[in-house]
């Protein structure tokens, strides 16, 4: 079977590849490396000893997605394909709806024209807001507040639309949690144009001594020591949860939404001294004031993910500092060099 990924340079999307390879599918990948390199693909391509057929396009340009499928019989798709900066995303509203749901509608009317109606698509747990029970299940009530966020519940409700619709569509809703870490062998990790905001890439930089330190974003959460609370995810466990669902929707037409993170919640303090731990490495820090729209507690209840797809995370905090940190120390510059 062929698989289309969309953002395949990105840093879950190359990942996934790794998987899919490995899993004995046909892949190709598309990107219009707005937030990669496509080196990446070359790394995939040695870590599998692969083919990656990779177009660099933009997938809102319906033309050039529609000569990709006139080139390859695409039987099911992993659309990975977005802008993800929550900030950026409040700064560029009209650019974030415009990439993110307007890519969506340009690749469902392509896959539509071609029968291709197997679909995962990268979700995020943004889709929660700020719940108020924890842990959190696909049922509680969802919302937005930001862009980003908003971006992520329409195109959910598209594809449930589209599915409700018939024709036999399947897909599967993939809500992430905190992807961390990298692939074993540190070959592929994430590699981001521009500074990113994500906790553990700032780890990182404070562990390299290209940063003094690491602002710790609020100390007075209700909180047991008063930072953040997330559910960090290894991203090699997030890849393999894609192909469990691409298993069930090859098995039968259906639409499934599932929570992908561990169900464990660690805080910013419990991330800094697991990665001390794991790197032998200093981070030193300071407690500053609260990020404007984070949110104290966010964790998963992962057990419809067990039960539906067969899956769970298999790596604990040790793996993601430790891998995310050996990708950091064999590659200081990304895929640049
Ligand atoms: P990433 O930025 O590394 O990968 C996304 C890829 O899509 C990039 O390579 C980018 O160049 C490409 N891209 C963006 N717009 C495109 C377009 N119009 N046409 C073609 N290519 C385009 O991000 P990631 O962390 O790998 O995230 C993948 C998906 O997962 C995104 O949709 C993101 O919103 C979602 N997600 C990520 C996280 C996270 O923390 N990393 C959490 C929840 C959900
Ligand atoms: N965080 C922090 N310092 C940083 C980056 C992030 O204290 O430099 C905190 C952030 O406030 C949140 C947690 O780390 O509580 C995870 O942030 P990230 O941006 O990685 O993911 P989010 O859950 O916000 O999407």
């Amino acid at each position: 079977m062929k698989i289309l990924v969309t953002g395949g340079a990105g840093y879950i999307g190359s990942h996934t590849l790794v998987e899919l390879i490995d899993a004995g599918y046909e892949v190709v990948a598309v990107d219009n490396l707005c937030n990669s390199q496509k080196h990446s693909l070359k790394r995939v391509e040695k870590i599998t000893h692969g083919n990656i057929a990779f177009y660099q396009i933009d997938i809102r340009d319906k033309e050039a997605l529609t000569q990709v499928f006139k080139h390859h019989k695409i039987d099911a798709v992993m659309h990975f394909a977005g802008l993800k900066a929550v900030d950026k995303s409040v700064q560029k509203p009209i650019e974030y709806y415009d990439n993110n749901i307007g890519g969506t509608l340009a690749l469902v009317e392509v896959m539509q024209n071609f029968n291709c109606k197997i679909l995962v698509f990268s979700s995020s747990a943004t889709v929660y807001g700020d719940a108020h029970k924890m842990p959190i299940r696909e049922d509680f009530p969802l919302s937005a507040t930001n862009p980003y966020g908003y971006s992520k519940l329409m195109i959910e409700q598209l594809l449930q639309d589209v599915f409700q619709a018939g024709g036999g569509w399947s897909i599967a809703k993939l809500r992430y949690f905190n992807p961390i870490g990298a692939h074993k062998s540190g070959t592929i990790g994430e590699h981001p144009n521009g500074i990113p905001n994500n906790l553990m890439p700032h780890i990182l930089r404070v562990a390299m001594g290209e940063l003094d330190k690491l602002n710790i974003f609020g100390g007075d959460y209700n909180t047991p020591d008063g930072t953040a609370i997330r559910d960090y995810i290894h991203v090699v466990d997030l890849a393999k949860g894609h192909i469990q669902a691409l298993h069930a929707l090859i098995d039968k037409p259906q639409i499934i939404t599932a929570n992908l993170g561990t169900g464990n919640g660690y805080s910013v303090l419990d991330m800094v001294m697991a990665f001390e731990k794991a790197s032998g490495k200093p981070v030193p820090y300071q407690i500053t004031h609260r990020r404007k729209g984070d949110i104290a507690i966010c964790y998963a209840d992962p057990s419809y993910a067990y039960k539906k797809l067969n899956w769970k995370a298999k790596h604990g905090l040790k793996d993601m500092c430790q891998d995310a940190w050996r990708w950091q120390v064999k590659n200081p510059d990304g895929y640049l060099c």
